[in-house]
């Protein structure tokens, strides 16, 4: 929040901070328009669903770490290409923020994107079929909703494989990424599991984690994004916590580039 100045001096020159100008300066009769300061006050600079603290995600203020390098490498490739994204990383490693960061500058270029989290998602779905005694009209919003998931040029599922879907989200998350991929439309995907076992520990090592597929009992889904999107790892210390001096990485994903 800016502070306030102890001033009465206007912001803007051009329009004394009244958010109104001349279109033609001296031409009577007067005809306004909005200034220019008024417009940029009240354009939004995030895409739709954003959270409240990631609204001022950009690639350029993403903070560059040696565990999150080769991610942002993948963000940025994301933001002019064509893949798909699936993110990897720990809690606090800074994955929601990258997609965002990728998302509200794809909204800023195109005026469209959509974050949801996941599990949010596959309460609205199960709230979808709950379907006996709808109206018109909400089977008319249900549909909105779902064609909203289709077609929406970019869209964001963040943390996938908290909450376990049912059989019916299961299918409804694979259709919904099958058809969107169809369409040619990006895809961002944010996950503490990988799609595949971590290739350092034995199968039965406690430290191994279960895979998505594992998690979600089904491995249509997990094949899909590993075929279409990059895969990018986050190998970084909670950047929630303030002191993390001493924290070590819970693991560590790729030797090489992280
Ligand atoms: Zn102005």
């Amino acid at each position: 929040m800016i502070a306030m100045t102890p001033t009465t001096e206007p912001t803007c020159r051009q329009c004394d901070d009244t958010g109104w100008v001349e279109q033609h300066p001296g031409q009577i009769p007067r005809r306004m328009q909005r200034c220019a300061c008024f417009v940029q006050k009240h354009t939004r600079t995030y895409a739709d669903g954003v959270p409240r603290e990631f609204r001022d995600a950009r690639l350029e203020n993403y903070r560059a770490m040696p565990g999150n390098r080769a991610a942002l490498r993948a963000a940025r490739a994301c933001l002019d290409g064509e893949d798909d994204l699936f993110l990897v990383g720990p809690i606090g490693s800074g994955k929601t923020r990258l997609a965002c960061s990728v998302l509200n500058e794809h909204f800023l270029r195109t005026g469209s994107g959509l974050f949801i989290r996941t599990p949010k998602l596959l309460l609205d779905l199960q709230l979808l079929i709950v379907g006996d005694g709808k109206t018109v009209e909400n089977r008319a919003r249900d549909r909105d909703y779902c064609e909203r998931l289709f077609s929406v040029s970019m869209l964001v599922l963040d943390d996938i494989g908290v909450e376990k879907p049912s059989q019916f989200t299961n299918r409804t998350l694979y259709t919904v990424y099958e058809e969107r991929g169809d369409r040619g439309l990006r895809t961002i995907w944010t996950s503490n599991l990988g799609l595949a076992r971590d290739p350092r520990f034995a199968p039965d090592d406690p430290r191994q984690t279960s895979t998505l597929g594992e998690f979600l009992g089904d491995d249509r889904l997990p094949s899909r994004i590993a075929g279409r999107a990059e895969i990018a790892f986050l190998d970084c210390p909670d950047q929630r916590l303030e002191d993390y001096s001493d924290v070590q990485p819970p693991y560590i994903w790729s030797g090489g580039d992280c």
